[in-house]
């Protein structure tokens, strides 16, 4: 297993908002390589398994609706401590205790809306990169 790679999403709300450019270039200028990206969108199913862990929280049924409303970029991201520092680039869940700068502080308007997505651990990354990406879509 590769670990210094993370899995991210661009939420419908950064599609929609057209920020896929901008939080892109933030990504780039973090120090990320792009080692697959596409986009797509998940269907019901792709998102209830995706985010099985949370089925039994209350925001559950709204996650699954926000998160199939629209087209999501989605990609596997390289660099030394990729997870650790992907989680820092794009700030707490909820924008409002985001740090200045990180992507969720400029681009996210709320906890359940919050513009992209970062692995938790290298164990996730691997587990959810492979959910999106065959092997031959890697590079
Ligand atoms: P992600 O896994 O998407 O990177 P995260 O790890 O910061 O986000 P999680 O606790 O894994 O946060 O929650 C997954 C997603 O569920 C959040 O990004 C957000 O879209 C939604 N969510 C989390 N907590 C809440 C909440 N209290 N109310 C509404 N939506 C929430
Ligand atoms: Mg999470």
């Amino acid at each position: 297993m590769v670990t210094n790679r993370t899995f991210t999403m661009l939420k419908p709300d950064s599609l929609e908002k057209g920020n896929t450019g901008a939080i892109l270039e933030k990504i780039n200028a973090s120090g990320f390589k792009i080692v697959a990206m596409k986009q797509t969108q998940m269907s019901r199913r792709d998102a209830e398994t995706f985010y099985a862990i949370h089925k039994d929280r209350p925001f559950f049924a709204d996650l699954v609706t926000y998160m199939t409303r629209g087209p999501i970029v989605a990609a596997i991201l390289e660099k030394e401590n990729a997870v650790e520092d992907f989680r820092t680039l794009i700030g707490a869940t909820n924008p409002e205790d985001a740090a200045e700068g990180t992507i969720r502080k400029m681009f996210a308007k709320s906890i359940s809306e919050n513009a992209v997505h970062g692995s938790d651990s290298d164990e996730n990354a691997f587990i959810e990169g492979s959910f999106h990406f065959s092997g031959r879509e890697i590079f």
